[in-house]
């Protein structure tokens, strides 16, 4: 499918790792000195990333890339701690992404993983 996604100018990026906290879907990493977008199914293409690189080497471009994948990255990012998970949640709630929030929420209930976000 055709979609929104980041791409990453090699040639401008430095490896200074800033935008991979900013990316609470664990979709960058810094592999051999260079800020890498590690699967498309990580990338929801909401652009958390951009306004942290210094050097402007994030862009969103429209490519054919395979389909964000909420519970995939659920499944990534629960392992990074209540910090992240929640991170994660209010990311797709500024971005009123109602449906993959849903599907996050869902999939905390269904491993048993309190919701960081949730009143309790
Ligand atoms: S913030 Fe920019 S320069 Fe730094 S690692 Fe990320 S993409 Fe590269």
């Amino acid at each position: 499918m055709k979609r929104q996604i980041i791409e990453i100018d090699q040639d401008k990026c430095n490896g200074c790792g800033l935008c991979i906290p900013n990316c609470p879907e664990g979709a960058l990493q810094i592999i051999d000195g260079k800020a890498r977008l590690v699967s498309d199914l990580f990338c929801d293409g909401l652009g958390a990333c951009l306004g942290h690189c210094p050097l402007g080497a994030i862009t969103i471009l429209e490519r054919e890339a395979q389909e964000y994948d909420e519970r995939s990255v659920m499944a990534n990012i629960v392992k990074q701690g209540k910090n992240v998970i929640k991170a994660h949640l209010e990311h797709l709630k500024s971005h009123h992404q109602a449906a993959y929030l849903k599907q996050a929420v869902d999939y905390l209930e269904e491993m048993g993983i309190e919701n960081p976000s949730s009143p309790s």
